[in-house]
């Protein structure tokens, strides 16, 4: 049974007793606004505390205290392994096989070395094709990547941005862009969802674009890992990263993850910068000269695994090895979907929704601009106990994670947001 949305709380609550994830949110700790739990809707940023992390990392506290260097091969969940843990789960979250995902480092750090592995600009192929706007750690990478070669950004990284007036960017312009700079274009990187207008981008198309032209398709998750299902594999993607500490709520700083297309993680002639966590284990403690990769993904580790680093990651997966990411962006769809027909329903509060009208181009989050008093509906929501965050010029993000928003969450926030004008 499907049911119609309209502006009444008894529809909010009927939602949320048809919603077979609702269970979830009683795993999570929320912060306390006024002695009651927040509305979280900041999972885009920083994902909540699973309720299973503290057990999880006292576990590993307490084997670090009582076997020290034996527990590599004899705590509970053996060290020397650590990263194994974790892929079949995020393998199912990033649609790859489990021997083209590992986890290591940090999104960017992982980005940069990806590129590393990648981008071998030539003089008749040099080009790097990026989204306008994109996250500016991304941005940063790029710059510095192309003066370590000692290349002007200027000459080499190309930006695609929305039509005049446009706050999008087609599909269509993207495969465009790429097919007239095809001769000279090396890689094309983009951010899978854009942090700031939410838009998902055809993941897949741009790949088979990319390839079309002979140039290299590399994607960074941040914002899609945990919130909008993909087949990296299938899609042909040949490297991506995340951060695990947004949808996937791995906690602050937490462990980064990376994938590497099949192809170029089973060939151990891919260039990559390494350490002897990548070297095969057979020879790894031999500690001889001459690095031998792994012949998976795990040939990109440089360092030991981080225990400390991956623990809550590793927690956290296991409540979306239970909910499924299929499941969770249905419900998500629906979260978003009701979210925009109750702002529909506010006709006075001039607020554009800048995120995609169409589900299958976005992810959890909608973009709010509002054209006036931006800044002073922020404040509202977090005097009525409700995180969101804002962006100048007068962009509020709201991100109802589906493990832990309700409907009736939604709800209250249009509620508040009604009461403004
Ligand atoms: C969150 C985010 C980052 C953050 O990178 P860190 O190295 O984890 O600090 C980078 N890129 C994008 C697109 C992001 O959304």
């Amino acid at each position: 049974m499907t049911i119609a949305f309209d502006t009444t709380l008894a529809t909010a609550k009927q939602l949320d007793l048809q919603d077979e994830l609702a269970s979830f949110k009683q795993q999570f700790h929320f912060p306390k606004h006024q002695e009651k739990d927040v509305i979280y809707f900041c999972g885009n940023s920083l994902g909540l505390q699973p309720k299973n992390v503290e057990t999880a990392v006292l576990q590993e506290l307490n084997d670090w205290k009582n076997l020290a260097i034996s527990g590599f091969a004899k705590a509970k969940n053996p060290w020397l392994t650590y990263q194994e843990y974790l892929k079949p789960t995020l393998a199912k979250i990033v649609g790859a096989k489990e021997a083209e995902v590992t986890v290591m480092n940090t999104l960017t750090v992982n980005l940069h070395l990806l590129m590393l592995s990648f981008y071998k600009p030539t003089k008749q192929r040099f080009a790097i094709m990026m989204e306008a706007g994109a996250f500016p750690s991304d941005q940063y990478a790029v710059e510095t990547l192309v003066k370590h070669f000692g290349l002007q950004p200027n000459d080499i990284i190309i930006e695609i941005a929305p039509r005049e007036g446009e706050k999008l960017l087609r599909t269509e312009d993207i495969v465009l862009a790429i097919a007239q700079h095809g001769k000279s274009l090396a890689m094309v990187l983009f951010g899978g969802i854009n942090y700031y207008t939410g838009q998902l981008f055809d993941i897949a198309t741009i790949t088979a674009s990319a390839h079309k032209v002979g140039a290299i398709a590399g994607f960074d998750l941040a914002h899609v890992a945990g919130n909008v299902p993909i087949q990296l594999h299938d899609w042909d993607v040949d490297f991506a990263c995340w951060c695990n500490y947004k949808y996937l709520n791995g906690g602050p700083g937490a462990v980064g993850g990376l994938y590497v297309h099949e192809t170029f993680a089973t060939n151990t002639n891919t260039p990559r910068l390494a350490g002897w966590w990548g070297n095969d284990e057979a020879t790894r403690f031999k500690m001889e000269k001459s690095f031998v990769p792994k012949k998976n993904a795990s040939g990109w580790n440089i360092s030991t695994a981080q225990v400390l680093n991956t623990v809550s990651l590793k927690a956290s997966l296991e409540l979306f090895e239970v909910a499924t990411i299929e499941k969770l962006r249905a419900k998500s769809i629906q979260l978003t979907n009701y979210l925009a027909f109750l702002l529909h329903q506010l006709p006075n509060i001039q607020c554009e929704i800048i995120t995609p009208q169409n589900a299958e181009e976005r992810g959890a989050q909608l973009s709010l601009y509002f054209l006036r008093n931006g800044k002073a509906i922020h404040q509202k929501m977090i005097d009525n106990g409700i995180i969101v965050d804002f962006r100048e010029p007068g962009v509020i993000r709201v991100a109802p994670a589906p493990l832990y928003c309700s409907f009736t969450n939604v709800y209250d926030f249009f509620k508040i947001l009604k009461d403004c004008f």
